[in-house]
């Protein structure tokens, strides 16, 4: 995994593209949270869970099924203020989707490990992009160390500077629209 902290600096970062007007503050912590919550399965390490099993780490948490089933989860439960089904609650939902789904996507880029169990629990197959210019992090608080602070370095270069371009872009963007509309 990039370090838990990106995962999140990464889905903040799409969570601007979202917000359009001002958002509740708990929009941000759940933003937050759905990114990190994948890896509670390195838990599955303390019970003797097997890296590779279909519950093991990057395994059935880091799917799209789980990512839908928390979007679903995470509207229901703690956005209970916006009428169920109706297109803005749906939006919620899916874009909740695309927070958690994120984690597994930034994993799957990374250069170690075992691939992203996509599609658990339909297939145990594990999945990497081609193209993975993250360097994967120790797992657990092995991150402070040398080897850390390099992780550190290319998930600044791969993640972090991306979602601050990212928030940077969608800025300019509204302002150019506020503009043309005053003018
Ligand atoms: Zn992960």
């Amino acid at each position: 995994m990039p370090t838990i902290f990106s995962h999140a600096v990464a889905a903040v970062a799409v969570g601007t593209t979202y917000a359009r007007r001002s958002v509740p503050f708990k929009f941000w912590v759940w933003t937050a949270l759905c990114a990190m919550l994948p890896d509670v399965d390195v838990i599955g390490f303390a019970f003797g869970i097997s890296y590779g099993d279909m519950l093991s780490h990057r395994g059935l948490t880091h799917s799209l099924t789980f990512a839908f089933v928390v979007g679903f989860a995470v509207v229901s439960l703690a956005f209970r203020e916006v009428e169920t089904f109706t297109r803005r609650w749906w939006s919620l939902v899916a874009f909740f989707f695309v927070v958690t789904a994120s984690h597994g996507a930034l994993d799957a880029l990374t250069d170690g490990g075992l691939g992203v169990a996509f599609f658990a629990p339909f297939s145990a197959r594990r999945y990497f992009f081609p193209w993975r210019p993250i360097e994967v992090s120790p797992i657990g608080l092995g991150f402070f160390s040398e080897r850390g602070l390099e992780v550190f370095e290319s998930e600044i270069v791969w993640v972090w500077l991306p979602s601050l371009a990212l928030v940077a872009a969608v800025w300019g963007v509204r302002k150019l629209i506020q503009l043309r509309a005053a003018s």
